[in-house]
């Protein structure tokens, strides 16, 4: 059997193939390159097919700002000349990632994509940029420095070099916290009137606002989402899937109500009557046609509910346990 480009890196640069737990979640090259942990995938950067490559260097050696090494790589006659460019593109410029103990490059490609020769040739000329601004890692754990057996290991998205204390003592806090968590009390009662008075609150508001300016500002929606999410998770305290599923229905009363209110205030200046339930009751058999009459009522909806769930996705619990996925040595 053809081996797999990834195979293929690991074999001319001293890698270690993987294809469990990591970096990228797909299959890499992965290990030290002199001294400095690597991994490279084949794989798409949202739907564009790319060459990744993460880099990790020394945490605190680096010499220069983050964004500054960035534009040196970007720059580099030696990278550029391994890709076989004159200058990255704008897309590939801006997915530069760099943090302050690593970075992560993207050779992006359409048809064919860089033989694992050329993805070699890259990792070395990236390693030869970053030599002369960063330090590679030492043996000592980089997590509490002391020179017992660290290992390196892919972690959730990135390589550190950890003992085996540390990595037993972070598995532990991560368990910890998700306890934690899961032992806190949830209140639905209190959380549920949190929901409404922010329903009623922000629909007032939405319509109120909407009236005086003469004009429905959608994004608002997004506000009604998010202050609906924000007070239905401070009243619950912990939020279950109740919480979520009523997040979202009064996201969309408060939006739909807020529009209600607004026609109701326009329609009784329009037929210069004065604001009452029985202007309201005319109205309503109405108002669905009117709201979805064109596209602002489906939008004004989206935006709500997409602010909603954004808190929600902010407030998920810490279901995040790292896992640690020993590289073994590679040689160096
Ligand atoms: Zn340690």
């Amino acid at each position: 059997m053809a081996s797999k480009n990834y195979e293929e890196l690991a074999q001319i640069l001293s890698l270690t193939p993987m294809t469990q737990g990591t970096p990228f979640k797909k299959a890499c090259a992965a290990g030290l390159f002199d001294g400095y942990p690597v991994a490279i995938a084949w794989g798409a950067r949202q739907k564009q097919a790319s060459l990744m490559i993460l880099l990790r260097f020394k945490k605190g050696s680096l010499k220069v700002a983050p964004a500054l090494l960035a534009e040196r790589l970007a720059t580099s006659a030696q990278i550029l000349a391994a890709m076989e460019k004159k200058k990255l593109g704008g897309a590939e410029r801006k997915a530069i990632a760099a943090a302050t103990d690593g970075i992560l490059f993207h050779w992006d490609y359409s048809f064919r994509p860089p033989k694992p020769e050329q993805a070699a040739a890259l990792v070395r000329a990236l390693i030869g940029a970053i030599k002369e601004i960063a330090s590679p890692i030492e043996a000592a754990c980089e997590v509490c420095g002391t020179t017992s057996m660290a290992e390196l290991c892919s972690v959730n998205h990135t390589l550190l070099n950890v003992c085996s204390g540390c990595r037993q003592r972070m598995g532990e806090e991560d368990r910890r916290a998700l306890e934690e968590y899961e032992g806190r009390p949830s209140n639905p009662l209190l959380g549920t009137a949190a929901g409404v008075g922010a329903a009623v609150g922000t629909a007032l508001l939405w319509g109120g606002v909407a009236y005086s300016m003469h004009r429905i500002f959608l994004w608002g929606g997004i506000l009604i989402g998010l202050a609906i999410a924000w007070s239905v998770n401070k009243g619950m305290g912990k939020v279950n899937l109740y919480g979520r599923g009523l997040t979202v229905v009064l996201t969309v009363a408060a939006v739909m109500g807020g529009d209600f209110f607004f026609m109701w205030l326009s329609a009784a200046d329009e037929l210069n009557e004065s604001v009452t339930l029985d202007l309201a009751s005319r109205l309503a058999p109405h108002f669905l046609a009117i709201e979805f009459s064109d596209s602002s009522g489906w939008l004004s909806l989206l935006f709500g509910v997409l602010g909603a769930v954004f808190i929600l996705y902010a407030n998920r619990p810490p279901s995040i346990k790292r896992d640690f996925v020993p590289i073994g040595r590679a040689a160096a």
